[in-house]
């Protein structure tokens, strides 16, 4: 069997169209767009490439984005207050700082300051209470948001299904569960969250109808931990050398991807696969949030 394949290139695009109209039809209503600021401390160049990508989406849908750059020998004072003037701010709908942030800043203290209502990384510990209760019109987080929507999106049953997420972090592993355990559409899952502790890793991956697998460890998954006809989410993206590419290096998922498509029904790849649907997401939740705060969800 050679799996189908879940692209997060085809399913944003989708997405994307959808939010065409309702971000216009914001502006037709409202008189201004949804507007997402980024906050970018320091030089990470990885950090310049991502905050480069999500002004260049948010400029293409007509979401209004700015990122206001910060030396990376910012006092955290002078960021929390910066984020405390961008609260108070009316025009303003999302707030995203970049991490990784400078060692010298308490992480913590800074995704606390941001209003839990322009939290569109939604990793505000009120987000996440929220998420977990099952309230509606929510700020998700993104990347685990964007697993939801592959996997309702490529038609798979979700309900009922056993769901086996590899990987428990705030960012991925917890969330994704944590959203698919939910008592509503799309989601209905039993689910099981594996972790560095978990025995027997392959027998329960094995027991998956629908593989998540988010552990950060190259090509981690082999084929013969997937079921046959499992669904398989693959979240991770590992740098792994490679003499024949021109960089020198090329990305890989958590899961050996040429084993595992013989195996699965359905599969996303590393890359195009979860990390178009991160980027889409945030521009969902500035839309979401901007309705969210003019009391129109
Ligand atoms: P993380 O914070 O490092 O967490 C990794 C999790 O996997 C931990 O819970 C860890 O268990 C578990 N794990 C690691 N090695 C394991 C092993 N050998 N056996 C069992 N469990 C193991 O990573 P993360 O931030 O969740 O990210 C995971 C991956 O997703 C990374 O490759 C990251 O680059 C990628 N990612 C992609 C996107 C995207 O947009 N595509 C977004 C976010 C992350 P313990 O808790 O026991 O240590």
């Amino acid at each position: 069997m050679t799996a189908e394949i879940i692209s997060g290139k085809e399913v944003s695009k989708e997405i994307y169209g959808e939010m065409g109209g309702e971000i216009q039809a914001f502006i037709d209503k409202h008189g201004i767009p949804p507007h997402l600021t980024v906050i970018l401390v320091g030089e990470d160049p990885a950090s310049q490439v991502y905050v480069r990508m999500k002004g260049k989406k948010a400029a293409k849908l007509g979401i209004g984005s700015d990122t206001i750059r910060l030396e990376a020998e910012t006092p955290e004072e002078e960021l929390l207050a910066l984020i405390d003037k961008l609260n108070a701010d009316d025009k303003v709908h999302g707030i995203l700082v970049q991490l990784p942030l400078p060692k010298h800043i308490n992480e913590t203290n800074v995704l606390l300051r941001i209003d839990p209502a322009k939290d569109v990384d939604g990793f505000h510990p009120i987000n996440v209470g929220k998420m977990l209760v099952g309230e509606d019109n929510l700020l998700l987080p993104c990347t685990p948001h964007g697993v939801q929507e592959m996997l309702v999106r490529s038609g798979t049953p979700i309900e009922g299904a056993h769901v086996v997420v590899v990987g428990r972090s705030n960012i991925v592993g917890k969330p994704v569960a944590a959203i698919l355990v939910q008592k509503k559409p799309g989601a209905n899952a039993t689910v099981t969250i594996a972790h560095t502790r978990t025995k027997n890793m392959g027998d329960l991956c094995r027991q998956a109808d629908i593989l998540i697998v988010a552990a950060g460890v190259p090509e981690f998954v082999p084929g013969d931990w997937v079921r046959p006809g499992a669904v398989v989410i693959d979240v991770g993206v590992n740098r792994v050398d490679d003499e024949t590419s021109e960089k020198g290096y090329k990305l890989v998922g958590d899961v050996n991807f040429d084993e595992a498509k013989e195996v699965a029904s359905k599969i996303s790849p590393v890359p195009g696969g979860v990390g178009p649907m991160t980027i889409c997401m945030l521009m969902k939740n500035t839309l979401q949030a901007a309705k969210n705060q003019v009391g129109d969800p």
